[in-house]
């Protein structure tokens, strides 16, 4: 194969040509299908939510999702890439709604059909998804897009119902009541492990409120304290702690109980001043426990308004008294159950009060004028205002409350030892997740409450009836066949509103469904099952798949996908679904926020690979510390530094092409290690590097630390560049072959295309650009990952001691003392001294003596590497000093005046002093040779005239071309 100069094509260009040359020749699927079914590496797709648009984090995502499985497939593994959407829950309805212009739940159903309404989900799911491929394919990562599975697939939902059924079946899930985070304009329970993933936590002021509470028969009042007066008229208790003392105390005619510790707080006024009371006595909690009080608002019966003992209170937030209104508090709801007081609601599902002097009022709205009105009325002491980190609904930013709430759960506490086995097991990178957030996630999660009050969703598998005994039974589907076996019916879409309306007979009960839906996160959890319809098709294909080998998402996935795949799995398999977990941090703006479009803190992800190409993005962000767990600022500068700095390569490549097509050299199509055959220690020693580098490429890809792999490719990229090209051009320039020019061509021509291999899973556009050029080939994506190559440990120790004695050279050289000046570079010097253990040969110290100018370099014998300068210039050296500077000054005029590099001159030279005057005479030939002179004569009228100044003498310069 024969080269051609000029052949380089800018990045934008080449990378949409191969994108389309990718789609045309199947690339993709060939690098997939040539590899045997028996050697699959796993990898699970987290599913973007459909929603969504490609930003600079998804694509954070997928850049890591293409190298990956890049690597593993050039190392012989089938790696099958799958795209996946997550379409169901509260952010599709969300988005839905938005568009329908629908306030809040109850307009489903009356201002639009419950039809109508998921037909619109469905359709928004399936336009928005076209938007991601685009951006998707420019980032150069290849995914089948077109064989996607969709969680709102009639076959994943019923994957999900034999899941549910599965689990249910083991005594794994269960219905119950607890108290949850609630949104009210949703009208449906959140878990806290989204609002913590989105960080939905804001800082609120919410006024806090002191109540008397009368005890029975008695002229005492019990302070409690609490934090949310909406809940007072939901109050059914006050609780004490039975070990603490409590104080009564007498204030402004009133006596009233507070916890002896908390009293000096308490009574105090908002401007902090003490309020003026006697201490009347002392008690234990536990003389308190057991009385009856007054009810503040209704009076809700004989086992209510009782002062109760719980461990939870503690004298250091408020009076160590609280209100208990057990419908709206997790340790409110437990306690009261204890005591056998029920659980009152007086507010309905979207958050307004059903009963009393607020009725129809939402709760948010007259919190403050609940305290407020309590404090004129005589009936608390004060209102105090407290500032804290409140939850809000991660999708519609609406104030969450805590209320007890009916739902499905799964007993996460029953297999809590089996995930925390199985979590060890995963190989985690960073690895301090495994022990650190993953770990702490699994031992404080709660049971998971899988039902939600919603339409757009999976509907929950559970139907229900009441026995002639008046006993409710309850059956759970597990697919669609058995459905229809019970009922004979059989659907299209199983989504709501049509799977409500199936019933049926069983045992002379009549089964209805429960209206509820799964949460998505039990989708999402279900994905490496329900992508094949397991168990109901690809049986063995998944059985093969699992667990996966490799999952990758951004930290805040570790409480989220990662862990709900761990929970579905384990209850279902006891075993943890992947092998490798990648952890990776967030991409900041530029500015270290958030990224954010108000702030104007980044660049549009496409803008910037059309500016400084994909790879270039890539090849920062793969390389950056967002593979190590940690955050990142993106700077478009640093786009454009790595860009600069691989167009090393693509120096490179001109350098080889251009001699190349002048020489007529050719490639005989050899890929094989050139290097036992190879010759000059250069050529050894470029090769050698390039060996090392992907030594440590492997050693760390197999790791999965993609920082670590990638931080020697541009150390690489500069010893090729700036040492091994520089150092050989002369090779190149020589006319004759003699052996060496031949092996200078094909070292180079190697180290590229090795190269374009090694570096394929990262820059896989670039790669791929450089291998087609360079040898002609389909496509690297192709091509097995290369044995590692023989490494000439003497030639890289020789090269580095030489590498060391020059720049320690230059540094004598430059360096001034009293009786020095600073020497130029281009001024020759008699000799440069080194010390160290072994003599270099030949070879290596003329490298020395050119980099350094030196005319001889000597070698003492010593421990320490030391290096010494002679910097005794004599009149010889001097003048020949004065004639590199001519040279030099000759070559700048040629440029000037407009010449090509081969033109030949004629050349007229004047000095202003007899001594450089001497050194032009005394080196007339080199000076000749050197700027291409033919002949030194007077100049014409048409010569170029310039001046210069060498040493402080005046050098006129008259040249032509011949
Ligand atoms: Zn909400």
């Amino acid at each position: 194969m024969k080269f051609e100069s000029g052949t380089r094509r800018k990045a934008i260009e080449y990378e949409k040509d191969l994108v389309q040359y990718w789609k045309k020749h199947k690339t993709f699927e060939k690098s997939v299908e040539q590899r045997p079914k028996d050697t699959a590496y796993v990898f699970y797709d987290g599913p973007p939510f459909i929603t969504g648009v490609p930003h600079h984090g998804t694509l954070l995502t997928s850049i890591v999702k293409d190298a990956v499985p890049r690597y593993w497939t050039m190392k012989g593994k089938r790696v099958e890439r799958v795209w996946g959407w997550d379409c169901h829950g509260l952010p599709a309805e969300v988005f839905t709604e938005k568009k329908l212009g629908i306030q809040d739940k109850r307009d489903i159903g009356t201002k639009i059909s419950l039809e109508e309404y998921i037909t619109t989900c469905r359709d928004n799911m399936v336009q928005t998804g076209n938007l991601w491929e685009d951006t998707i394919d420019r980032i150069g990562r290849w995914v089948d897009f077109r064989g996607a599975y969709k969680t709102m697939d009639k076959n994943f939902m019923e994957s999900v119902w034999w899941a549910f059924k599965q689990l249910y079946e083991a005594g794994k899930i269960y219905e119950g009541e607890k108290v949850l985070l609630y949104c009210t304009r949703d009208a449906t329970p959140i878990s806290k492990a989204e609002v913590a993933m989105d960080n939905s936590y804001q800082q609120d002021t919410d006024p806090s409120v002191y109540v008397y509470f009368k005890l029975v028969d008695s002229d005492e009042y019990m302070l409690a304290w609490t934090t949310t007066p909406w809940t007072l008229p939901a109050n059914l208790a006050v609780a004490v702690k039975g070990d603490i003392e409590y104080s009564l105390l007498q204030c402004a005619g009133k006596k009233f109980y507070v916890a002896t510790e908390a009293v000096d707080r308490v009574m105090r006024d908002e401007k902090h001043q003490h309020l003026a009371y006697n201490v009347v006595k002392k008690i234990q909690g536990s003389e308190l426990v057991g009385k009856h009080y007054e009810p503040l608002f209704a009076d809700r019966g004989e086992t209510a308004h009782r002062v109760l003992d719980a461990h939870f209170v503690t004298h250091e937030d408020g009076t160590g008294i609280v209100h208990e209104a057990p419908a709206y508090g997790e340790e409110d709801y437990l306690l009261c159950k204890e005591n056998n007081i029920p659980v009152l609601s007086v507010v309905d599902e979207n958050g307004n009060y059903t009963e009393g002097q607020w009725q129809g009022q939402n709760i948010w709205d007259v919190n403050k004028e609940i305290a407020k009105s309590l404090v004129a009325e005589g009936k608390a002491l004060k209102i105090e205002y407290i500032r804290h980190e409140y939850p809000h609904c991660h999708r519609c930013g609406t104030k969450l409350m805590y209320r007890a709430h009916p739902s499905w759960f799964m007993d996460i506490d029953g297999q809590r030892s089996l995930m925390l086995e199985q979590n060890a097991e995963v190989n985690w990178f960073p690895e301090h997740i495994k022990h650190g957030r993953s770990e702490k996630t699994i031992e404080s999660a709660p049971d998971w409450n899988l039902s939600r009050d919603r339409f757009w969703a999976t509907a929950m598998p559970v139907w229900k009836g009441v026995d002639t005994g008046g006993v409710e039974q309850v059956k759970v589907i597990g697919s669609y066949a058995e459905l229809k076996e019970l009922s004979g019916v059989e659907l299209e879409d199983y989504h709501r509103p049509w799977v409500d309306d199936i019933e049926f007979d069983l045992d002379g009960v009549h089964y209805k469904r429960i209206e509820k839906v799964m949460d998505c996160w039990f989708e999402s959890g279900s994905m490496p099952f329900a992508q094949f319809h397991y168990p109901f098709e690809n049986k063995e294909k998944f059985e093969a798949s699992f667990p996966g080998d490799f999952i990758v998402e951004y930290v805040p996935q570790v409480r989220a996908w990662f862990y709900y795949l761990s929970a579905v799995n384990n209850g279902l398999f006891q075993r943890v679904p992947f092998k490798t977990a990648l952890v990776h941090g967030t991409i900041a703006g530029n500015d270290g926020r958030k990224m954010s479009k108000s702030y104007g803190n980044y660049t549009d992800p496409n803008e910037l690979m059309d500016t400084y190409s994909a790879d270039a993005l890539r090849f920062l962000l793969l390389g950056s510390p967002l593979l190590g767990g940690e955050d990142f600022s993106l700077q478009d500068k640093d786009v454009q530094d790595v860009q600069r700095k691989l167009a090393m390569i693509w120096n490179m490549y001109d350098f080889f092409t251009m001699y190349a097509a002048v020489d007529g050299w050719e490639w005989d199509g050899s890929l094989d290690d050139p290097l036992e055959k190879l010759q000059n220690p250069l050529d050894v020693w470029v090769v050698s590097r390039l060996h090392q580098m992907q030594t440590h490429i492997v050693q760390h890809m197999d790791a999965y630390n993609l920082p670590e792999a990638m931080s020697e490719v541009l150390p690489f990229l500069d010893d090729a560049s700036n040492w091994y090209v520089r150092r050989s051009r002369r090779r190149f320039w020589k006319s004759e072959d003699d052996g060496d020019k031949g092996d200078a061509y094909r070292t180079l021509h190697y180290v590229l295309v090795r190269l374009s291999i090694v570096l394929a899973p990262f820059i896989p556009f670039l790669a791929e650009e450089l291998y087609q050029k360079l040898t002609g080939g389909e496509s690297v994506h192709l091509l097995d990952w290369p044995a590692i190559g023989a490494v000439d440990d003497l030639v890289l120790d020789a090269m580095a001691q030489t590498r060391a004695v020059i720049e320690q050279g230059l540094a004598a050289r430059m360096q001034k003392s009293e009786v020095e000046v600073q020497v130029k570079v281009r001024q020759p010097l008699a000799s440069l001294t080194y010390t160290s253990e072994q003599r270099l040969v030949d070879f290596y110290e003329s490298i020395i003596a050119d980099e350094v100018n030196v005319k001889e370099v000597t070698w003492q014998s010593g421990v320490k590497l030391a290096v010494s300068v002679d910097k005794n210039i004599t009149r010889a050296l001097r003048r020949e000093g004065m004639m590199r500077e001519v040279i030099r000054a000759v070559q700048n005029a040629r440029k000037q005046a407009g010449l090509q590099v081969d033109d030949r001159i004629v050349l007229h030279l004047l000095a202003g002093d007899t001594e450089l005057q001497k050194a032009i005479d005394e080196h007339r030939e080199v000076i000749q040779a050197e700027t291409l002179t033919q002949t030194y004569a007077e100049a014409g009228e048409d010569a170029f005239c310039t001046e210069t100044t060498i040493d402080g003498a005046e050098l006129a310069i008259a040249l032509q071309k011949a």
